[in-house]
């Protein structure tokens, strides 16, 4: 038997037709959401990331600005890059392109971006509030599994979530969201002994390890729900994820592919939280 295929370019899609409309909307209201991504120096991966991003909005009706700076850019130039995007009325959300170069301390440009226009959810302020459950902005990626999780009917209450990898955009926030929605998380990573004996616990797993086919059959509980954040290139520069998937599809009960699996959905809820935070500039205009 094999695995139902989480679809994430279609779940995408429906999201961003959603998005789009309330972009219409909230341009009927003479509002138009504007997302400010600042690309430091010239690392190629960067760049192509930063161009989907940017193609994105502009697909959608969102206004999309891309401040390049150069490598050597001192660190007080790109703050006060930020400080004025933060006040800046048109534009409601504001993402820095990461890495950034050795001599800036990414912690502190995070930390300058106001919590407000935060839509990638990185600033510390943006990850407390996640970790309290108060309103805030969540980061793309794991929303994105939480949204594909949803529209699959997947119920998570009550259910052993494993998550591999504990990185601070993708495992950690992963396991506090479904920790919200009452899923029991464990943490697994580098150090953990005996990982299979973990991951074989999981009715929902999520691989953020960054291994090429690291997680194979031997991982699974039979019927689990396989999460594939990975995103690796194989010797012919074929993108493949951190799960098996030839292998895995024949033991899980769901499981995304990669490409088309989670990836989608990152740029889909740098969208969505966008014009989320357009529309709450909004409300705040009306109610001053
Ligand atoms: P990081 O390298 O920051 O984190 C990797 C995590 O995996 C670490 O917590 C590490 O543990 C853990 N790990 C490494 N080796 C092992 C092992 N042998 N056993 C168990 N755990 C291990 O990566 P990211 O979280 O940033 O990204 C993970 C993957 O997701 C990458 O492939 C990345 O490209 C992809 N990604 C995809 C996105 C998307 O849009 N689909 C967005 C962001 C990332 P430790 O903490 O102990 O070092």
């Amino acid at each position: 038997m094999s695995a139902v295929i989480i679809n994430g370019k279609e779940i995408g899609q429906e999201i961003r037709k959603s998005v789009e409309k309330r972009v219409a909307e909230l341009k009927e209201q003479g509002v138009t959401p504007g997302l400010a991504v600042i690309l430091v120096g010239e690392n190629p991966a960067s760049q192509t990331y930063v161009r989907n991003k940017q193609k994105s909005c502009e697909a959608i009706g969102i206004y999309s600005e891309l401040i390049k700076l150069p490598e050597e850019v001192s660190e007080e130039e790109l703050l006060d890059q930020i400080r004025s995007l933060n006040t800046r009325e048109s534009i409601h959300g504001i993402l820095v392109q990461l890495p950034l170069p050795k001599h800036i301390d990414e912690d502190k440009v995070i930390a300058t971006i106001s919590p407000e226009k935060d839509v990638d959810g990185f600033s510390p302020i943006s990850v407390g509030r996640m970790i309290l459950g108060q309103e805030t902005f969540l980061p793309c990626t794991p929303f994105g599994v939480m949204k594909l999780l949803e529209y699959s009917g997947i119920d998570i209450a009550g259910k052993h979530a494993v998550i591999v990898g504990r990185s601070h955009i993708v495992g950690k926030p992963m396991g506090q969201l479904l920790l919200q929605k009452d899923a029991t998380v464990t943490y697994t990573h580098s150090k953990t002994k005996d990982l299979p004996s973990f991951t074989r616990q999981a009715d929902i797993l999520i691989a953020a390890v960054g291994q090429p086919n690291f997680i194979t059959k031997e991982h699974i509980k039979p019927g689990a729900v396989v999460i594939d954040v990975g995103i690796n290139r194989d010797d012919n520069n074929k993108l493949i994820g951190d799960v098996h998937f030839a292998e895995v599809e024949q033991v899980a009960s769901h499981i995304t592919p990669v490409p088309g699996g989670v990836g989608p959905m990152t740029i889909t809820m740098l969208l969505f939280n966008t014009v989320q935070s357009a529309e709450k500039s909004l409300s705040q205009d009306k109610s001053s």
